[in-house]
């Protein structure tokens, strides 16, 4: 006992003696205009010149992110997909193939209320400028949307649309996808304790020495910083999809940016689904389905992932949780 305390003792003497460390402090950083969000930094560093050199490195990434996935930016690698990949196999990066195959998985899990391919007629609504498609549209462009129009060979690295009219579109993945590659950054940079988050969607590594994180749910209908209930979190992600997001409103009805694959319309079965879970590109994945296949649908698919939460606010305000954290309360 005497010996092990005087070996621990030795550097923590010579360290106090040198004046190191020279003091430890939370860095916080919020960003704004990286893939259209804010992006929060925040993380627990005994050196701020390292710290800041792993928040850059954090945004570098994301803008790499944005890059790729972007489909306002007509170079990036998912627009020359949709651009070439009803004429043929293409080949893409190791990165955007492994993603494709997760949103594939994502598909098959939600019964396909999470579809990359919404976009063969997402791309005709445009919920900045109130615009929507009109039925004929909507008819002429649903045979598209299909995630199993999505051909992918592992062994080629490639990918194909079985027929024309396919698009894809990552924004139900891509800020989640970003937030677990930022968190990868600072966990390569040595960051044991961390916060990022991308708009909605945020995951954590470590606690703040002995607590947890406690990330506020919003609520859908009052102001941003009004909250329906706080989760403490220790080493988890955290997704929430509101209709309140992106939205316009016509003649009494909610158009709003989560689309259901078979209808083509706007899917608005609940107000707001938060899901947490191990990866932020898992629960912002997740987080879309609630909306589409509605509160007790939804739910089921939750409570049947053992790695899953979800707290749903239902159409009259009702708050229901899945059974994990049912358990909890
Ligand atoms: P945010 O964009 O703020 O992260 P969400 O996580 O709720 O918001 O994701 C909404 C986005 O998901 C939409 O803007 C769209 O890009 C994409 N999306 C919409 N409907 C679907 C769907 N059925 N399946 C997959 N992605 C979808
Ligand atoms: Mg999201």
């Amino acid at each position: 006992m005497k010996n092990r305390f005087s070996i621990r003792a030795i550097p923590l003497l010579l360290l106090l003696a040198a004046g190191l460390p020279a003091h430890a402090e939370w860095v916080r950083r919020v960003t704004d205009g990286i893939m259209g969000t804010r992006i929060t930094v925040e993380l627990w560093s005994d050196d701020r010149e390292q710290a800041d050199l792993a928040i850059d490195a954090v945004l570098d990434e994301m803008r790499h992110v944005d890059e790729t996935m972007s489909t306002y930016k007509p170079t990036s690698e998912v627009s020359l997909v949709n651009a070439g990949a009803a004429a043929g196999p293409m080949h893409i990066t190791k990165e955007l193939f492994d993603i494709l195959t997760t949103a594939k998985e994502y598909s098959v899990i939600t019964d396909g209320a999470f579809d990359i391919t919404y976009a063969s007629v997402g791309y005709l609504y445009d919920f900045r400028k109130h615009i929507r498609p009109d039925e004929t549209q909507i008819d002429k462009a649903l045979p598209a949307v299909d995630y199993r129009h999505l051909l992918l060979d592992p062994k080629k690295q490639t990918v194909r649309f079985s027929q024309k009219g396919v698009r894809i579109d990552l924004g139900g993945i891509a800020k989640g996808y970003s937030v677990d590659r930022g968190i990868d950054v600072l966990k390569a940079h040595g960051i044991t304790r961390a916060y990022v988050s991308a708009g909605g969607d945020s995951r954590i590594i470590g606690d703040r020495f002995g607590k947890p994180w406690m990330v506020g749910i919003r609520d859908p209908r009052k102001e941003a910083g009004e909250v329906i209930t706080r989760i403490p979190l220790v080493d988890a992600a955290i997704s929430t999809s509101g209709d309140y997001e992106r939205y316009f409103e016509e003649d009494g009805v909610r158009y709003h940016h989560i689309i259901d694959p078979r209808t083509g319309h706007s899917a608005s079965k609940v107000r707001s689904a938060t899901i947490i879970g191990p990866y932020a590109m898992r629960t912002d994945g997740l987080s879309k389905t609630a909306f589409v296949l509605g509160p007790e649908e939804a739910m089921k698919i939750y409570n049947k992932l053992d790695d899953i939460d979800a707290i749903i606010v239902e159409l009259d305000g009702t708050v229901i949780y899945s059974k994990g954290l049912e358990r909890a309360r």
